[in-house]
């Protein structure tokens, strides 16, 4: 990454790992081959392309065949609720979900409610765990799919899952996780969490762009969602995106082997900037889980300033930070987390989101705490809301 700047923001995407680009390089020329096809550089595609597979089944404790390629995150939940959906519609037409997940699981559900399905968003408590009470009451014998997400990309609370995924199983209903925000940060065992169905995406991981996969347990019922060639079985069509898929192996295989001692050192360094933070600036509230949140995530509101005013004063010191989530930025609208977890809408204007990875350094915490509270001492100066106070 260029000098000197300081990028915050790993929960919108990562930069791709060296390591991981330098496997993808020989897919675009020498080895461009389609997959699909009979010759030689083409079967060697595809054997690299079951490797990759094995890879991703070997982080998250699946087996090969349960894993599908995918474009990424968002097209995974949509395979899941809306392929669940259609291949249940016979069964029932009511799928419970919370009211902070992400936009991808979000607007397929609006969309499947214009379509005849029923929606029943469970609400959160003030740190964003989902009432898992709500939800068992929720169920009835309509109820083909619960998706929860793993962990909440804007907050970061990690969701009761296991408990979820029992409550599902013993009702005999799917139960669908949006992992995108926890494979390869933190352990993810599908077999542990209980899971029938997860997504998960190469770019929150140090993979590239525009892949990802979906976790399917054997047995799935499912509806295909991509119809096109034969490919992944017939169930997801399109030629393979050979590089990508290369790329998201190897991000794979590097997680597994890292991920743990990363997790220590972007903990340290996440802690220390909530400490200083706290410390030094008065009237702050952090959101999230205190303790069950993600270990780079930090969630803060500055009471009586906008967010995006501190956004675009740390832009000029090239500090890379958020408002909430990437897609919720440029609309007017507060975040849709925030409010669920009970932040009054002016206060969730003056939210901020930093979301370190493996390559911020103790000196990028200090830079920001050094330049922060001077920010903030800045704008509150100018806001007529402060001064009344
Ligand atoms: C980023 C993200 C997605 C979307 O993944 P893409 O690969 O960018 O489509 C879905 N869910 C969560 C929780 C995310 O953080």
């Amino acid at each position: 990454m260029e000098n000197k700047t300081i990028y915050m923001d790993y929960n919108a995407t990562t930069p791709t790992d060296p390591r991981v680009l330098e496997v993808m390089k020989d897919y675009f020329f020498e080895k461009f081959g389609n997959p699909s096809s009979i010759y030689e550089i083409a079967r060697e595609n595809k054997k690299e392309i079951e490797k990759a597979r094995q890879k991703v089944a070997e982080l998250i404790d699946a087996e090969p065949e349960e894993i599908f390629f995918t474009s990424g995150g968002t097209e995974s939940d949509n395979w899941a609720i809306k392929g669940i959906s259609f291949a249940l519609k016979n069964k029932g037409n009511h799928i419970i979900t919370s009211q902070i997940e992400h936009h991808a699981v979000l607007n397929t559900c609006k969309f499947l409610s214009k379509i005849g399905y029923e929606i029943t968003y469970a609400p959160v408590d003030k740190y964003g765990v989902v009432d898992v009470d709500f939800i068992r009451k929720s169920i009835k014998k309509e109820t083909i799919l619960i998706t929860i997400m793993h962990a909440n990309n804007e907050i970061g609370t990690i969701q009761p899952i296991e408990e979820i995924a029992k409550i599902a199983k013993e009702n005999g209903i799917y139960f669908h996780s949006d992992c995108v925000q926890t494979v390869g940060k933190i352990p993810v065992s599908v077999k542990k969490l209980g899971v029938d169905i997860i997504s998960l995406s190469a770019h929150k991981f140090y993979g590239p762009k525009g892949v990802g996969a979906i976790y399917i347990k054997k047995g799935t019922k499912i509806e295909t969602f991509i119809h096109g060639g034969e490919q992944e079985k017939g169930k997801r069509g399109g030629t393979y995106n050979v590089p990508g898929i290369i790329g998201l192996g190897k991000a794979c295989e590097i997680a597994k082997e890292e991920m743990e001692e990363e997790a220590k050192k972007v903990k340290y360094l996440r802690d220390k900037l909530e400490k200083g933070i706290m410390e030094n600036i008065p009237e702050i509230i952090i959101n999230g889980h205190p303790e069950n949140r993600l270990y780079n995530t930090l969630n803060l509101c500055v009471k009586y300033v906008e967010g995006e005013s501190i956004l675009l004063n740390l832009d000029f010191e090239k500090i890379y930070a958020s408002s909430g989530s990437a897609c919720t930025s440029g609309s007017l609208e507060p975040s849709h987390v925030l409010l669920a977890i009970g932040i009054p809408p002016e206060i969730a204007h003056g939210s901020l989101r930093f979301s370190l990875g493996k390559y911020n350094k103790e000196e990028d915490v200090d830079k920001v705490l050094d330049v922060l509270p001077k920010i903030v001492e800045k704008l509150r100066k100018m806001s007529p809301f402060w001064e009344k106070k």
